[in-house]
Parts: C-alpha cells; sequence; structure tokens
C-alpha cells in the first residue's frame, strides 16, 4: 500500500484526505500539522469514514518521526490568502514555511514525488524543485489544473478538448496573469474575443469571490489534486497543465508556471511536441515568467 503525506491538515489537506479516502484509492494517508488539536480533530472527524471504505487508512505523524517510507509528499501547510490578498503577498512566509518542513521532514526516498497546493504555487514549486533535490520529474505543483477545471464549467460545449484531443488549458500564472490556450481549443471560433475575455477574467476572479464569502477555496483544488492521485497510482497516462521548474524549455528557465507536461506514475516528464503553445499565447507566458521572476 502506498503511503501518502498530506503535509498542513487545513481546509485544503483535509479535503484532499477527506476525498482520497471516499475515492477508495488503496493508500494510506499520513496527515501531518504543527496544530497538534486541529491534526487530531481532522484525523477523528476523517476516520468516521473509514467503515464505509474498503482500501484507505489514515494515520498521523509529527515532525519528530520518520518520513523515509512516503511515496507521494502533498505540502498544503502555510498561511492562506485573506479576502482581497494576491497569492504573490504570501510569498515570504510561505517559502519560510516550506523550508522548515523540508528540514524537519528529513531524509526522504529518491522515488519520492512531491506535490506543492500551497500558494504562490509557482514560486513555492520552483522552490521545492531545489531544495528537495529529487530527480527532474518529482517535484510539481497543481499550478492551474484548478483554474482549468474553473474553465471547463464556463464553456458552452460538454467535450472541452484541443485539436489533437488533449483537454482545453489555463496556463501560466496560477494567478492574476494566468491565460486560457484559445489557440488550441478546437471551438476556439465559436468564441468572441469580448465573450472570451469575459470567460478568462472570471475564472480569474474565481478564487477572490469564493475567498469573499467563505474564507478558504478547497473543494475543487481537493479534487484536482486526487485526479492527480488517479494517475500516480495507476497506469494511466496524461496531459495536464502543472506548475514545474523549466530548463530551458520554450527559452525559459530558473521559474516555475504551467505549461501542459506528460504525467505518469513517475512524475511528470516534457513533451513539447505533443501540445504546440502558439505565439499568442507564448507571449502570455513569457509575462507570467515574467511577473513570477519578480519574486524567486
Ligand atoms: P489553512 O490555514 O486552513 O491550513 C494551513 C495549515 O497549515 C494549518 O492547519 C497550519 O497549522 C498548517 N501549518 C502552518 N505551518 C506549518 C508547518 N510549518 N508545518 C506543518 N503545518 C503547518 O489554509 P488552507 O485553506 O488549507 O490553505 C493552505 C494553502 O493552500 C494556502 O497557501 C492556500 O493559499 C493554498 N491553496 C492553494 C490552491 C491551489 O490551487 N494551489 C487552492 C486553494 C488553497
Amino acid at each position: 500500500m502506498k503511503k501518502i503525506a498530506v503535509i498542513g491538515a487545513g481546509n485544503v489537506g483535509s479535503h484532499i484526505v477527506a476525498i482520497g479516502v471516499h475515492k477508495d484509492l488503496n493508500v494510506e494517508f499520513v496527515l501531518v500539522d504543527i496544530n497538534e488539536k486541529l491534526l487530531r480533530a481532522q484525523y477523528l472527524d476523517i476516520s468516521d469514514m473509514l467503515p464505509l471504505c474498503d482500501k484507505s487508512n489514515i494515520s498521523t505523524r509529527s515532525f519528530k518521526d520518520n518520513f523515509s517510507d512516503i511515496d507521494i509528499f502533498v505540502i498544503t501547510a502555510g498561511v492562506a490568502q485573506k479576502p482581497g490578498q494576491t497569492r504573490l503577498e504570501l510569498t515570504d512566509v510561505n517559502k519560510n514555511i516550506l523550508r522548515s518542513i523540508q528540514k524537519n521532514i528529513g531524509e526522504i526516498k529518491k522515488t519520492a514525488l512531491v506535490i506543492m497546493v500551497s500558494n504562490p504555487v509557482d514560486i513555492l514549486t520552483h522552490l521545492a524543485t531545489k531544495i528537495f533535490e529529487l530527480p527532474v520529474g518529482h517535484v510539481f505543483g497543481t499550478g492551474t489544473l484548478l483554474d482549468t477545471q474553473r474553465l471547463l464549467s464556463k464553456l458552452d460545449e460538454k467535450e472541452c478538448t484541443n485539436h489533437d484531443g488533449t483537454p482545453v488549458y489555463v496556463l501560466g500564472e496560477h494567478g492574476d496573469s494566468s491565460f486560457v490556450d484559445w489557440s488550441n481549443y478546437e471551438h476556439s471560433s465559436d468564441y468572441s474575443h469580448e465573450k472570451k475575455k469575459k470567460i478568462e477574467d472570471s475564472v480569474r476572479r474565481e478564487a477572490y469571490e469564493i475567498l469573499e464569502g467563505k474564507g478558504s477555496t478547497y473543494f475543487g483544488i481537493a479534487s484536482a489534486v486526487c485526479d492527480i492521485f488517479d494517475v500516480l497510482l495507476s497506469e494511466k497516462i496524461e496531459y495536464l497543465p502543472l506548475s514545474v521548474s523549466l530548463l530551458g524549455e520554450y527559452g525559459l528557465s530558473n521559474v516555475a508556471l504551467s505549461i501542459p507536461v506528460r504525467l505518469s506514475k513517475n512524475g511528470f516528464s516534457f513533451d513539447l511536441k505533443k501540445i504546440k503553445i502558439e505565439k499568442e499565447e507564448l507571449n502570455k507566458l513569457y509575462n507570467s515568467a515574467k511577473v513570477l521572476k519578480n519574486y524567486i
């Protein structure tokens, strides 16, 4: 049975584990949080689901314990946005929390995968790629996967695919400079410029509206992470928009942002031939990189 450690048992972490347990993924979820009282409460609450599931288990650990048996780390620990705050405003505090978590976890398997969720997810993915020192493809962030889910719910078509059959994507920064990859979208010509702009703006604004109303967002991101688990725990291959540190792809390096990557049980790999980003969107990708590089 694979072991998935979810570091941060707040709104996002607890929902990832709850949805994962309900999906009966045949894994042991290991919950970790510095807030021991909250950790115990989340553990007890989620444990109530176990009698309804055959193949899931959960446990808790503290940073005094050993993590060398963990297959997948999901990092959701950190400070969340307050209403009106941008994700990038969380940079300094969440960078420090990530550095302390990496130190506290200690030695991990070289085959382990690390999924970053805490914001600003692109900045933290780039930092995690550096500090965890795992092979290329083992550290990535959820990036614009959530934004892509938000896009799909706003398009008119049921089948929202690109010309090559991959799903239509939101790419770039998981933040205010994200953009839709309209050029590849099969039904792009059915949308006016104004309609495209309206959809793109509402995808970007959605997190702010949710935060304004209930203080945090967790259902969408938790389902996105559990979809990633589906790939990592199977023989499936999927092309997903994930935040990854670029190594010269599209002429960019020393920055992480979302491009479509090939995801398998071994992590991600680059496959630039599969989905060609056209000039209009490439310029938007460069703009996201410029924004993000100010925070690295
Ligand atoms: P939350 O405040 O409910 O939970 C964060 C948890 O992290 C808390 O329980 C806190 O005790 C814990 N924590 C803090 N420092 C820690 C440390 N050093 N070690 C272990 N645990 C620690 O916040 P949330 O709503 O769950 O959001 C968590 C993060 O996820 C935020 O940064 C938020 O912006 C981000 N988020 C990302 C996406 C995305 O699409 N990537 C979506 C939603 C939220």
